[in-house]
């Protein structure tokens, strides 16, 4: 029932409306007449305004044609650097870009697979209980527009969102909690020559505290690292400051508190040793999902699947999307693979045949429910 040739064409022009992450808004207006053409009422939310992008979320919802409980869709519609002047081009029913930009299948290919499968539904008049969508701003960078939704407009406890790398078929029920770890470590500045006993270095400071501190794979479900480190400005100055930043995952909330916890203590005790100051700044990016395997939504899922011959697995991510802010507000979501190959890449693509397997699953997900 997907027409191929349609939905490769409507991708091909989603990608053509640049919308880089904080720049949403031409395309947010292009998507909202197509929600409207297709019967749903449009409303954009107060997100961009507080987060700096220059438009809301695009909430949608199109009333039920039988009385089922209401489901809802999400994909994100910012697409990550450089993706000005995007330029598909198709190559053994691959889709590319010319290799000067990203693609921006992450997350378009999510929503032409929604919007085609919305047609159908309505050419075919096919029956089906309340839908309603979230087209997030700013995704990339930080999940602000979902972190900034307008929650108190949609009224589905079930979402289903469309942005993950996997093959279609791939359910992600478990995602990981991030926090960023920022530190600045504060010594004295001494001629390193004439007086270093008079300084004390915060490269030392900093090393020290990072020798004792567990790093990397903590567990199977916990990691950490330090990113990057700053400071310094000529051998013969004892080097006063420095800037850390860092990071640590967990698929479990309280494993990355302990874990968090662990990492600011070492740099304090260090600290306390030589003598220095640390400014400690931590922020949890997003909290830790985790949907049990025999849930009704998973069920869903994988029942429409077989239906339209894919394969379903679970599976888990190490990365934070939409799915997250949603979970942690009410709304159970989980995050489907959509076969984005390579985002955030110059080689970006999608088969085009998992750009129809995807709409085809959300078709089945809507008759199903
Ligand atoms: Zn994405």
């Amino acid at each position: 029932m997907v027409n191929r040739e349609r939905i490769v064409d409507e991708f091909k022009k989603y990608v053509q409306i640049d919308s880089p992450t904080k720049n949403e808004k031409e395309f947010s207006q292009f998507i909202t007449k197509e929600l409207e053409g297709l019967g749903f009422e449009v409303y954009i939310d107060n997100a961009g305004k507080k987060v700096g992008s220059n438009t809301g979320n695009v909430i949608a919802k199109l009333k039920g044609t039988k009385d089922r409980e209401p489901i809802l869709f999400s994909c994100h519609m910012d697409t990550v650097s450089p993706s000005v002047g995007i330029k598909p081009v198709i190559k053994n029913d691959i889709i590319y870009s010319d290799g000067t930009t990203v693609l921006g299948a992450d997350d378009k290919a999510g929503i032409a697979a929604v919007i085609e499968a919305l047609k159908i539904l309505k050419e075919k008049d096919i029956e089906h209980g309340p839908i309603e969508i979230v087209f997030s701003i700013y995704e990339e960078g930080g999940l602000f527009g979902a972190k900034n939704l307008e929650y108190s407009k949609l009224e589905s406890k079930k979402a289903f969102v469309l942005d993950s790398g996997g093959d279609p078929g791939q359910i992600i029920i478990k995602g990981p909690a991030q926090d960023k770890i920022n530190v600045k470590v504060k010594g004295r500045s001494a001629h390193a020559g004439v007086a270093p006993e008079e300084g004390i270095s915060s490269i030392n400071v900093a090393a020290n505290a990072i020798s004792r501190m567990d790093l990397l794979r903590i567990d199977e479900e916990t990691t950490a690292n330090i990113g990057t480190i700053k400071g310094g400005k000529a051998t013969n100055i004892v080097t006063p400051e420095v800037s850390i930043k860092a990071e640590a995952r967990s698929l479990s909330n309280e494993k990355l508190d302990k874990q968090t916890a662990h990492m600011v203590k070492c740099f304090e005790d260090a600290a306390k040793e030589f003598g220095a100051e640390v400014e400690i700044e931590t922020t949890r990016m997003y909290g830790a999902f985790t949907v049990d395997e025999s849930d009704e939504i998973v069920e869903i899922v994988k029942k429409a699947c077989q239906k339209v011959d894919i394969k379903p697995f679970t599976d888990s991510t190490g990365g934070g999307s939409d799915t997250n802010i949603l979970n942690g507000n009410g709304i159970k979501a989980i995050n489907l693979g959509i076969g984005e190959r390579k985002p955030h890449t110059l080689e970006e693509h999608i088969y085009i045949k998992d750009l129809v397997n995807i709409s085809k699953l959300v078709l089945e997900i809507i008759k199903s429910v």
